[in-house]
């Protein structure tokens, strides 16, 4: 059987579809998942661990057998754990079947295999009989199918058929029970991962203002999930506008209900304020006296326990439709609409003098219908580069180059997806400027964007591949001025946003001989780091909770052999906190002037470990060199201070090259070296590295 991946292809700003083996998405899932992730979260193993007890001993105390149902078994872990704890049978249930075999091996290797049957179904079509997959049902159900949102990965439909077909009525639930809770806030930065601001451009002829279209000041943006981790937010990056709300629940050990539905609370702000965004994150009951909770809560919630580091559950960021001044005391409405998969919020003020039955009448007209973006250009841009666009001081960068570069007779054609810089240029430029934008992804963005600016016959829109360009879609003039972000919305890794110079190749024929590309070049950077917990996503486990999980270490290893390990992969390190053992060093340079070139861009060197701690990898970014003195880093924004603590860009994604062993650097008089070597390869527009410690 074939597989078919998408890759982001640098050379072409596309992606695509490439045909691998049938092992290749198996590879890629195991190597990318987050098993070891869970396997490392003690307080999540610890909890489970003590409410299959809880719940082994109230059916045994009750003269039961104990038949346990493992949905989403994995490893095999939970079900080992009900073994362990005296259970009489469990049938230990997965879906995916690289994982249902290494569940196999692992149940055998801790001696299991006479109490644990490993069922390789998706558990609705798991059967129940004498002749069935399962004997009778089980009067114990053990669960671990949350993802942040807690039903994205298809809990509440799982439950479902669950409570319908494969367990007793008044089963045990681990865990028992789920709370989904919210708080209101304000937060200009999270607020400007949703829409556009008015950005400010001091011209020649005055102040201009270049404004975002109006379909978008009311744009519900679109439904996934946001999921951060919100306790690398600080607490002065937000105001809290409501204490803390119970939003809704969920008990796992009665039959569960996956249909449509919505949920509203009353409350009342605590403080005065423009309510934009509701945080929200939930906690687990192992069992039903609520004793034994795992939660997700951030730090300002629970500032006294210590925190647990995880990443497959952090907290989820939602989008109000549109902001809305709320005043203290004052009564309001939050609804949480949710279908089978996904949750979204609205937020209503209570009127003046409303009794219960108009409240009533306000419920029934809650919509559940989900959001759909209306102005396009939440389907163009993702959060983060939301976030990037409405950074002044990232513009003023561009505009200050700008202002280098424009002459008064200049031809400009920008290159970059759904990008300002044509509407900054022409408010910088003189009038004689002509203007021109290469479009192949964002046409209906930038029509609907050069209108609301009045901008429609000012800026010229060419909507083709840069190879087909034409001279007359430039009316038979050459480009003086190259101008890109730059910026694609392929681009996955740092140096993807290298077709830039693909791009400007490809224009080449339509350049003037003394033409100025901005950005005139870029450089690619590095650094060793030690993460401080973002390494545990790549470390072996060993034992979890006494039992052996090596099987699983070795598959994992396994699949980043296959390919995995020899790349880099994309993090935002502004949620994943690092300290650098070496200086940032320059890598490769890449010349924006000429055209690319046919042969590679290698490079060799070391670079010293100037700091006591362990080597986890390299992270890898883009500078962009805009104009003489005026750059911008996707990276790390200015250099560590003494103790190596880093602040990176962000609203950009890092590369993290992680070393295969990790070295632990001591002795500082004489400092270890690591050495590397990079390869840009010109032809598929991809890097590969190479370290050794
Ligand atoms: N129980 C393990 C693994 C949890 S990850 C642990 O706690 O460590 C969730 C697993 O559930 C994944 O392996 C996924 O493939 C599987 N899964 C999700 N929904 C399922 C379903 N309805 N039936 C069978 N497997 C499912």
């Amino acid at each position: 059987m074939k597989t078919f991946c998408g890759r982001a292809n640098p050379t072409t700003g596309s992606m695509e579809w490439l045909e691998e083996g049938e092992d290749y998405d198996y590879h890629q899932e195991i190597a990318r998942s987050r098993y070891a992730d869970m396997l490392h979260d003690k307080d999540r193993n610890v909890k489970y661990y003590q409410g299959i007890r809880a719940a082994v001993s109230r059916v045994k105390e009750r003269g039961e057998k104990a038949i346990v149902l493992d949905i989403g078994t994995g490893t095999g872990l939970l079900s080992m754990m009900a073994a362990s704890a005296g259970a009489d049978f469990c049938y230990a249930v997965e879906v995916f079947k690289p994982m249902a075999n290494a569940a196999v091996k692992i149940v055998e290797k801790n001696g299991f295999s006479d109490k644990i049957k490993v069922i390789n179904k998706h558990s609705t079509e798991v059967t129940v009989g004498p002749d069935g997959d399962m004997q009778c049902r089980a009067n114990i159900l053990v669960t671990e199918l949350f993802d942040t949102e807690l039903i994205g990965e298809g809990a509440l439909p799982t439950y479902e058929h669950a409570h319908k077909y494969l367990v007793q009525e008044g089963c045990e639930a681990v865990p028992h029970r789920a709370t989904v809770y919210v708080q209101l806030v304000e937060s200009k930065r999270m607020w400007s991962w949703k829409k556009l601001s008015p950005v400010h451009v001091e011209a020649e002829d005055g102040e201009k203002i270049l404004v975002p279209p109006s379909e978008m000041e009311n744009c519900p943006g679109v439904p996934s999930v946001c999921d951060i981790q919100l306790n690398q937010m600080p607490s002065s990056d937000f105001t809290t506008l409501s204490d803390v709300v119970t939003m809704f629940r969920v008990d796992f050990s009665k039959p569960v209900q996956s249909a449509p539905t919505y949920y509203r609370v009353q409350l009342e702000p605590v403080k005065s304020g423009k309510a934009q965004i509701v945080l929200s994150w939930w906690d687990i009951d192992m069992d039903p006296s609520g004793m034994i909770n795992c939660t997700m809560a951030p730090y300002w919630v629970k500032p006294t326990s210590a925190l647990q580091w995880r990443d497959h559950w952090m907290q989820c960021v939602y989008f109000l439709p549109r902001e809305e001044p709320v005043l203290r005391g004052e009564k309001l409405y939050l609804t949480a609409c949710r279908d089978e998969y996904s949750v979204w919020y609205n937020l209503q003020k209570a009127r003046e003098g409303e009794n219960e039955a108009e409240e009533e009448e306000q419920e029934a007209g809650v919509g559940v219908e989900s959001p759909v973006c209306r102005c396009r250009a939440h389907l163009l841009w993702n959060r983060p580069r939301f976030g990037e666009l409405n950074d002044q001081n990232r513009t003023r960068h561009y505009i200050k180059a700008l202002r280098k570069v424009l002459k008064t007779d200049s031809v400009c054609l920008c290159i970059s997806d759904g990008s300002l810089l044509p509407v900054l240029a022409h408010y910088l430029g003189a009038k004689q400027v002509q203007y021109f934008i290469l479009v192949f992804r964002s046409l209906h963005f930038s029509l609907v964007f050069f209108k609301a600016n009045h901008l429609e016959d000012k800026i010229k829109i060419i909507e083709a591949r840069p190879e087909l360009l034409k001279p007359s879609h430039l009316e038979d003039k050459k480009v003086s001025v190259l101008v890109g972000e730059p910026f694609f919305t392929t681009s996955l890794l740092p140096w993807h946003n290298l077709y830039f110079w693909y791009a400007r190749t490809a224009v080449s024929a339509h350049l003037a001989s003394n033409v100025t590309v901005l950005p005139q070049s870029a450089s690619l950077h590095m650094m060793i780091v030690e993460f401080q917990d973002l390494w545990r996503i790549r470390s072996p486990c060993g034992t979890c909770e006494g039992f052996d999980v090596q099987v699983m270490d070795d598959m994992i290893k396994d699949s980043l052999n296959f390919r995995e390990s020899k790349e880099a992969e994309p993090h935002p390190l502004w949620e994943y906190p690092c300290k650098s053992l070496s200086d940032p060093q320059e890598v490769l340079t890449f010349d924006f002037t000429k055209t690319v070139p046919q042969h590679c861009l290698s490079t060799e060197g070391s670079v010293n470990l100037l700091r006591k701690g362990k080597s986890h990898g390299a992270v890898l970014w883009m500078e962009y060199h805009l104009a003489a003195d005026i750059s911008v880093s996707t990276g790390l924004m200015q250099m560590p201070n003494e103790k190596g603590n880093c602040e990176w860009n962000p609203h950009c994604k890092q590369a993290v090259y992680f070393f295969s062993s990790v070295i632990e650097s001591e002795i500082l008089s004489d400092p270890t070296a690591v050495t590397y070597a990079i390869n840009f390869d010109t032809k598929t527009g991809e890097i590969a590295m190479d370290f050794k410690l």
